[in-house]
């Protein structure tokens, strides 16, 4: 059923121009105070009554946080301002496809280009709801968060960031200013995938990475497991096994049947699908990825 609500509740717009002045804002109105990026979720659950915020602080006039670098042992720096859209240009014109490839399928894969120039991956990662595809791509990376209040910064793993639906480590008074992915080790090979029969939003999503040494063996594959699952999951022993197969096609069986009894336990029945068609999805999608790496 859709939201009854039609409109915006009341609230006083703020846009401040420095990150001094929006963190000033943030001690001042606490949990009052809500950050927009891009707006696109923030606007959508106050109108649904989600998020109640008597402020919003529109952070998109901060210069200081709208950049994107990328230097060669250090990676990608992409300040909290940046869109989908932004993101997607560099990685292609810098030539960083192969480099970034699971987080620039998944940028191309991500609604539509409308939705890509309004919202950033900062937001999207905040926002940490199972759907949204921002977790999943920077957890095939080595990703970290700067986080920034008025009494100092800090930086978080992507991973610990989130720790279950929607419950990520950000204090009301905290803005996160900047995502750091850190430059793959050479031989990396990553690859997304995501189902989503309903809507835009991910059903299903596999993130894989993987040195690929000489021929076609794969080494420190790294597997996640998203969507489908409260938060972002590695399934760790399917990666060991992987790492150990030499023969992938006389071990599907043994590698499939080692992702069903890893990923059961976190996948749940929706309205939508079932665990068990969810799990046959997420079998299938991680099989291609596997065939995929060992192609590149
Ligand atoms: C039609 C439609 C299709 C979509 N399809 C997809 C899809 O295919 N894949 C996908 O991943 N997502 C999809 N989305 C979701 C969308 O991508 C996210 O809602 C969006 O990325 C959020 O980014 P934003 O910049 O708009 O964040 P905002 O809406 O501005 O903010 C989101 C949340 O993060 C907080 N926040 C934002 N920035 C910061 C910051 N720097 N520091 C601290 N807090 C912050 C806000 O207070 C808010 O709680 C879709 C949405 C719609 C409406």
């Amino acid at each position: 059923m859709s939201s009854p609500y039609i409109t915006l509740p009341e609230f006083k717009y703020l846009r401040p121009k420095t990150l001094d002045e929006a963190l000033a804002i943030l001690d001042r109105y606490g949990e009052d105070a809500k950050i927009m990026a891009g707006g696109v979720a923030l606007l959508s659950f106050m109108k649904e009554r989600l998020i109640e915020a008597k402020y919003v602080v529109d952070i998109k006039g901060v210069r200081e946080l709208h950049y994107i670098r990328f230097s060669e042992g250090d990676g990608l720096r992409i300040g909290a301002t940046v869109t989908f859209s932004e993101i997607e240009d560099y990685i292609l014109q810098r030539g960083l496809v192969q480099r970034f490839r699971a987080l620039y399928q998944g940028i191309k894969k991500l609604s539509d280009p409308v939705l890509r120039n309004r919202s950033t991956l900062a937001g999207n990662v905040v926002e940490a709801l199972p759907i949204v595809d921002g977790p999943c791509l920077l957890s095939v990376f080595d990703s970290e968060l700067k986080i920034v209040s008025s009494s100092g910064s800090r930086v978080v793993s992507v991973s610990e960031f989130i720790s279950d639906e929607g419950f990520i480590d950000l204090k009301p008074n905290e803005i996160v200013v900047e995502i750091h992915i850190k430059d793959p080790p050479k031989g990396f090979v990553s690859t997304f995938r995501k189902y989503n029969p309903v809507t835009e939003f991910s059903m299903v999503s596999v993130g894989m990475s993987a040195i690929r040494e000489g021929g076609r063996d794969l080494r420190d594959v790294r597997c996640v497991l998203c969507a489908a699952t409260p938060k972002p999951v590695r399934l760790r022993r399917f990666e060991d096994l992987v790492s150990r197969v030499s023969d992938l096609r006389s071990s599907i069986d043994e590698l499939l049947s080692s992702v069903e009894s890893e990923a059961a336990g976190f996948i749940q029945d929706d309205p939508y699908a079932s665990r068990e068609f969810k799990l046959h999805i997420a079998k299938m999608l991680i099989l291609d990825s596997l065939k995929e790496l060992r192609s590149l």
